[in-house]
């Protein structure tokens, strides 16, 4: 089975003729017009672009906010939350 993220590459690695490395970083399921989507958010380790892959070959920059709402640098899902518990009434 070939992933088709493997067939991407940094297209300013590319021009340099650098050998792009991707980093899936993110997958997030959109609900498109055409039906349920997974939109990849890709990050070069060279160089570090960063974009998304909505379909196999189309690729889009992300701007730092939208990378900072799907790309987590820390975990968010914790166990339970810490803090919420007590002192709320
Ligand atoms: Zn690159």
């Amino acid at each position: 089975m070939i992933d088709s993220l493997f067939t991407l590459y940094c297209e300013d690695c590319e021009v340099a003729e650098r050998p792009s490395r991707l980093w899936v970083r993110a997958e997030i399921e959109v609900s498109t017009t055409r039906g349920p989507e997974t939109q990849h958010y890709l990050e070069c380790m060279n160089c570090g672009y960063r974009f998304k892959s909505c379909m196999e070959d189309h690729m889009e920059a992300v701007d730092d906010e939208e990378w900072n709402r799907f790309v987590s640098e820390s975990p968010s899902f914790q166990a339970g939350s810490p803090s919420s518990a007590e002192g709320s009434r």
